[in-house]
């Protein structure tokens, strides 16, 4: 082991911006493990050779995020069945001699509504807006988790379609503008564009035709208050913010790397709103 115990990272480009440094070093500091968890800004090119050098450097594995979660699926020599089926890694460690890739996004989307709305689980038919990278993990875990009837809306339909035949029947992809006739009978609506995000355009859907009893969750969490979370607690629905998938995601990683699995406390919650608060 490494002196100062183990070494766990996160790598991007740019990656100042994370906030999983945060959220690991809170962790190892509640368990009194001497460890760290750094980030790492690994330029596109880099990214093969720090994949393959980590280990010499100390590290016992850590988390891939923006632009590199596509090119870390590639590098890795095993997958498990989250990342094989949404084609990114987001979090590496070593096994047995090799590079293995994991996806925990899924997981932290499913984790974060299992904490705030427990019937979400219930739902027979969802609305996912978009069609991207985080479009491909909700889409998995609502599947995961037995919801039959999957519509994605994107504004480039043929994205939306293409990410229908990645998954087994009950999924299927639509335009935009069909979205108002594809509401009324959702019990869940999911944004994963990155509509609403700070500075971004944020024209709000229509939500007059959604059930009473429907859930709103956005995966946008600058700000933590979307302007779509915003117009669905106006009309009295229930809603779940999208921080709680940040923190969630971070739990299956900080047990591999430190043997500890870590529960998500408003603690922590706490910290990661302020620093969100102080770098708006
Ligand atoms: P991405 O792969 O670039 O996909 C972006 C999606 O947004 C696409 O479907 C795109 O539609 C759509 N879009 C962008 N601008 C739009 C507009 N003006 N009108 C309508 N649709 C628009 O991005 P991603 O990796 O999926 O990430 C999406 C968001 O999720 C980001 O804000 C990211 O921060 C957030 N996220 C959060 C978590 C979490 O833990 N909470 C995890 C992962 C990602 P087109 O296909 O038509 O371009």
């Amino acid at each position: 082991m490494a002196e100062g115990g183990r070494k766990a990272f996160v790598c991007g480009h740019p990656v100042a911006h994370s906030r999983s440094p945060m959220i690991h070093s809170h962790w190892l500091q509640q368990f009194g493990v001497a460890g760290s968890y750094t980030a790492q800004d690994v330029a596109p090119g880099y990214l093969p050779n720090f994949l393959a050098s980590f280990p010499e450097r100390g590290f016992v594995g850590g988390n891939v995020t923006i632009p590199h979660k596509e090119a870390a699926f590639a590098l890795v020599a095993q997958r498990d069945e989250a990342a094989e089926l949404i084609g990114a890694v987001n979090t590496l460690w070593r096994q047995e001699g090799a590079l293995h890739g994991g996806n925990t996004d899924a997981y932290g989307f499913a984790a974060n509504l299992d904490e705030k709305v427990s019937c979400w689980a219930k739902s027979r038919s969802a609305v996912v807006l978009g069609a991207g990278g985080a479009a491909r993990a909700v889409v998995f875990a609502l599947q995961q988790r037995g919801i039959a009837d999957v519509r994605i809306v994107n504004r480039t339909v043929e994205r939306a379609r293409d990410l229908s035949y990645r998954f087994r029947g009950g999924v299927t992809g639509h335009p935009w503008d069909a979205l108002a006739d594809l509401l009324p009978d959702a019990d869940l609506l999911v944004n994963t564009t990155s509509l609403g995000m700070h500075g971004e355009d944020a024209t709000v859907p229509n939500l007059e035709n959604l059930p009473e009893h429907a859930i709103v969750t956005d995966i946008v969490y600058v700000p933590l208050q979307t302007p779509l979370l915003a117009a669905a607690a106006a009309r009295g629905l229930k809603t779940v913010d999208g921080l709680g998938m940040l923190l969630h995601q971070a739990v299956p990683g900080f047990e591999r790397w430190f043997g500890i699995r870590p529960t998500v406390m408003p603690e922590l919650r706490s910290i990661i709103v302020a620093d969100l608060e102080t770098r708006a």
